[in-house]
């Protein structure tokens, strides 16, 4: 019989706890505690941050931390880790995700971790060792790093052929956190899908065929924020598996949304847009998937996943930081429901209860919160679809009042929209694109410099309106995504 993902969790958390003597702890919420460096929790070891520093309260039940194990939400949609673009386009990018991990505090090192790993994937999941891969730290000169040839040797040691054994740079192995905080060089283990060739070239190349699924990283130093890197007081191990991953590997899938943690998701998708005759889930990918239908399903099972998890932590869509990225899923979720798989009002909240089943058990604040999580989706959702018809109708009243051939719509009545209407400045954009129009940048820009000028300061308006000036200047406007407007920008200098 096929192994669940909740079997598959629970196996691990039960190898690290009773065979090697970890501590089990909880997940914390995806909210950061008190750390202004992150947007979201974007890994199992953020909440351990102090005990790699060594600044952990010694009164605290963290200073007696030494093998600890747990599974921890993660979002990766803002910051250093942000995969939302990818989300959807491939099948194993998530916007949430859960990521299973061990630790040692100055307790066992790169040895141990290495064999406690293999040991767990291949006799007691089972997988076959010649479909994995293992990369290891190839040095950095410029940075004065050396390659890690313990942990390749230890590697040998254990058994990987050297062709299943390949060095990569700082990019790939090296992990940090974030722009400053704890790293170290990493060992990744990668899992074949196909199987029966050499599929060395594969490891780290985005291909859909050779996924990474476990990351161990060998804490040693810390990223001080003018860019140096100091030694830490102890080496400590902080590995990382995605749940979603390792799943389609045991279940023999190719995509993440085709193991059980999706399909329900996606079959009461289904369900709900099955009146308007949009088909079932077919797996299709790029330009085999016409009219973006299948990017819509993933994307929408993915975001509400997302949604259900922060605003139960939370988090709420709002304006600024965490709460902006919310703000721009939920949006995105609501057109690809409303736009591609034309469900009706309300259908993203009605998939709440199926994430609360197949996710509440595990993270029971799901359940105690569901209400709430319904109440704030349909009442964003409620509010962004009628500030959307409201715009739209002024927008387009305006257009036909002006002769809009010239390509320039005046940005004093885009303004007023969202001054008067609250209407988000990048949706006017929106709407203009698909008219061939554009509201007149340097005007734009011209009122934003005097309502800074003005109020004195970033109103909550402001960030809304500099986000749009901001985005003029760093996105490109693409079509590939079933929207007919969807924005590639850097997340990064955006957020
Ligand atoms: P990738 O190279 O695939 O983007 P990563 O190197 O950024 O992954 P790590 O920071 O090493 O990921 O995180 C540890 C593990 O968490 C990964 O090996 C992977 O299994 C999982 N993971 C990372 N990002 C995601 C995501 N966006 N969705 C699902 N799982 C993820
Ligand atoms: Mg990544
Ligand atoms: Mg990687
Ligand atoms: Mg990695």
């Amino acid at each position: 019989p096929e192994l669940s993902a909740a079997g598959i969790r629970s196996t691990f958390l039960d190898f690290f706890r009773q065979k090697h003597g970890h501590l089990l702890v909880p997940s914390s919420p995806v909210r950061p505690r008190g750390d202004p460096s992150l947007l979201f929790v974007n890994a199992g070891m953020n909440q351990f941050k102090p005990i790699f520093l060594g600044t952990v309260d010694p009164r605290s039940d963290m200073a007696s931390y030494r093998r600890v194990v747990n599974s921890q939400k993660c979002v990766r949609a803002g910051g250093k880790h942000n995969d939302l673009e990818d989300v959807g386009r491939d099948v194993y990018h998530h916007t949430f995700f859960e990521m299973l991990g061990n630790w040692s505090f100055g307790d066992y090192f790169k040895e141990e971790a290495c064999l406690m790993a293999w040991s767990l994937l291949t006799e007691h999941y089972g997988i076959p060792a010649d479909r994995l891969y293992v990369s290891y730290f190839a040095g950095d000169a410029a940075s004065g790093l050396t390659a890690d040839e313990d942990t390749r040797q230890i590697w040998l040691d254990i058994g990987v052929p050297p062709s299943h054994l390949l060095p990569f740079g700082l990019k790939e192995n090296f992990w940090e956190m974030g722009d400053s905080g704890p790293c170290g060089p990493c060992t990744e283990i990668h899992y074949d899908h196909v199987g029966g060739r050499d599929a060395a070239s594969l490891v780290n190349a985005d291909s859909p065929d050779v996924v990474e699924i476990w990351n161990l990283v060998f804490m040693q130093y810390n990223r001080e924020v003018d860019n140096s890197l100091r030694l830490l007081p102890q080496f400590s191990v902080d590995t990382g598996m995605g749940l979603e991953r390792l799943v389609s590997v045991l279940q023999g899938k190719r995509s993440n949304y085709d193991t059980d943690l999706f399909t329900p998701l996606i079959h009461d998708i289904h369900q709900v847009v099955r009146v308007v005759m949009v088909g079932p889930y077919s797996g299709r990918m790029g330009a085999a998937d016409h009219g973006k239908v299948d990017m819509a399903y993933r994307v929408v099972s993915d975001h509400i996943r997302t949604l259900s998890v922060c605003i139960a932590d939370g988090v709420h869509p709002g304006m600024s930081g965490a709460e902006l990225v919310l703000r721009r899923i939920l949006r995105r979720a609501v057109r690809f429901c409303v736009e591609v798989l034309q469900a009706p009002q309300g259908a993203l909240a009605s998939l709440v209860p199926t994430v609360v089943h197949t996710l509440g058990d595990v993270y029971p604040e799901l359940h105690r919160e569901a209400d709430r999580i319904m109440d704030v989706i349909n009442e964003n959702e409620d509010h962004f679809l009628s500030s959307l018809q409201q715009g739209s109708r002024l927008i387009h009243r305006t257009l036909n009042k002006m002769d809009y051939k010239h390509g320039v719509f005046p940005a004093s009545v885009a303004w007023s929209l969202h001054r008067d209407l609250g209407f988000p400045l990048d949706l006017v954009d929106l709407i203009l694109e698909e008219k061939g129009v554009q509201v007149d940048p340097q005007e734009l820009d011209r009122l934003i410099a005097e309502n800074h000028k003005q109020s004195g300061e970033r109103s909550q308006v402001m960030l809304d309106i500099l986000s749009l000036a901001e985005l003029q200047r760093l996105a490109v406007p693409h079509t590939d995504d079933g929207l007919k407007y969807q924005y590639r920008l850097d997340q990064d200098r955006y957020i």
